[in-house]
């Protein structure tokens, strides 16, 4: 028979809303010996086919939906087809960035694939057995777009082991060069140029995540000294700088990560300013001891909370470092503050920095949000999509 998997009574609703996942606790019974990766029908308890979607034995998260449609026959082509529509779906950013991620996963009804094109190169990070299922058709409909000419693989992420698979990185399409390209960006009115190197760099490179957040500090840094905690290659201090800062100061905890940032620099004719190797709790507390004052600081730290679970512990880490800039920043200066963890709420992140502010005794207003660009949509069926929040405050 064809692999089915039966739900329990009433868990076929969250199914038929659109969400696309199925944790082990949803399901009654599994039906036909499904392997890692195989299309599987999925059943309400009453017995309808409410659509197929990829089986994961080995992780929690055990079904993720394909379609909603009995009908569909998921293949070769159906995979390609959702591929290429999701890339052609971006095709009106390349007038600002020839860097964009050209598949987001469940926000684009691929599960498990992130591809990021970085010129005419596209990382891609294979997540969920039902994408490994699919990954040489992944890679030949990427290696497919117009103007690309490799594809690299960076499946060495956690997920994986949740999944039951062997982290795995390298070329595996296309013609061997540099592990590395220059993107274009244009910013404020300003054609930028970074370096990306995708076999060592963190996540597949760059945080095309913060193109938002790339635009708001070009429109603010005029004249201001600026503090770039988290600054990772710099792509932050950069806009800054040419966007006429008075100083800039960069400060993460990675060595290679600050060296990019010289790169970058020099890739766009800016002084790169000073740098700070060190951990941002430790160096921001050293700052404020030596009563360092910033008019703008920028803070975007890492998934400071990796699950829901830990976000109790990750929200006094996050107004730990809240309560730090708040101190640092001038009269009139500008606090960006970034939470990418997806189990903390927009309104939670809120919360934090509003109560770091009050232990700081700092009154700061918001005056903007950003979140995560339109390369990374949230469908309304998944908000999990949605990981990406900041704010942008303005002290008295
Ligand atoms: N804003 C950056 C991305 C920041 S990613 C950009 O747009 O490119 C987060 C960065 O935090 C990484 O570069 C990582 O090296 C750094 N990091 C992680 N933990 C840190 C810590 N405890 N102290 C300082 N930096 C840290």
């Amino acid at each position: 028979m064809e692999p089915t998997v039966v739900l329990r009574a009433g868990r076929d609703k969250s199914v038929r809303r659109l969400h696309p996942w199925i944790f082990s606790g949803g399901i009654a019974d599994v039906r036909g010996h499904p392997a890692p990766g195989d299309t599987v029908r999925v059943m309400s308890a009453a017995g309808e086919c409410v659509g197929q979607g990829a089986y994961s034995p080995e992780s929690q998260l055990r079904v993720r939906m394909w379609t909603n449609d009995p009908e569909a026959v998921v293949d070769e082509s159906f995979v390609t087809h959702r591929v290429i529509e999701s890339a052609r779906r971006r095709e009106h950013l390349s007038t600002i960035s020839d860097a964009v991620r050209v598949v987001f996963s469940e926000g684009d009804g691929v599960p498990g694939v992130i591809a990021d094109r970085y010129g005419d190169a596209v990382v891609v990070q294979i997540g969920s057995a039902g994408a490994e299922r699919w990954r040489d058709v992944v890679a030949d409909a990427l290696l497919s777009l117009e103007g690309v000419a490799c594809v690299y693989e960076r499946s060495d992420i956690e997920a994986r082991e949740r999944e039951g698979l062997a982290p795995r990185t390298g070329l595996i399409r296309g013609v061997e060069q540099a592990p590395e390209s220059i993107i274009n960006e244009r910013i404020g009115g300003r054609g930028f140029r970074f370096a990306v190197g995708f076999s060592a760099g963190q996540k597949t490179g760059f945080y095309l995540d913060q193109r938002n957040a790339r635009a708001a500090i070009a429109t603010v840094a005029q004249g201001r000294r600026v503090l770039n905690a988290f600054s990772y290659t710099g792509a932050f201090s950069v806009i800054a700088a040419a966007s006429g800062a008075a100083a800039v100061t960069s400060l993460d905890s990675s060595g290679p990560a600050l060296a990019g940032a010289i790169r970058n620099a020099e890739l766009n004719a800016v002084q790169v300013g000073e740098q700070i190797e060190g951990d941002a709790f430790a160096e921001l507390r050293t700052l404020r001891d030596r009563a360092r004052s910033y008019d703008l600081i920028l803070l975007d730290p890492p998934k400071l909370a990796q699950t829901e679970a830990q976000v109790d512990r990750a929200s006094r880490a996050y107004k730990d470092l809240n309560l730090l800039a708040a101190k640092l920043l001038a009269p009139g200066g500008i606090l960006m503050t970034f939470s990418c963890s997806g189990g903390m709420s927009p309104g939670l992140f809120q919360k934090v920095v509003a109560g770091a502010a009050l232990d700081a005794r700092r009154a700061l207003r918001i005056i903007g949000r950003l979140d995560q660009p339109g390369d990374h949509p949230v469908p309304l069926s998944f908000p999990e999509a949605a990981y990406l929040k900041g704010l942008i405050l303005e002290a008295e």
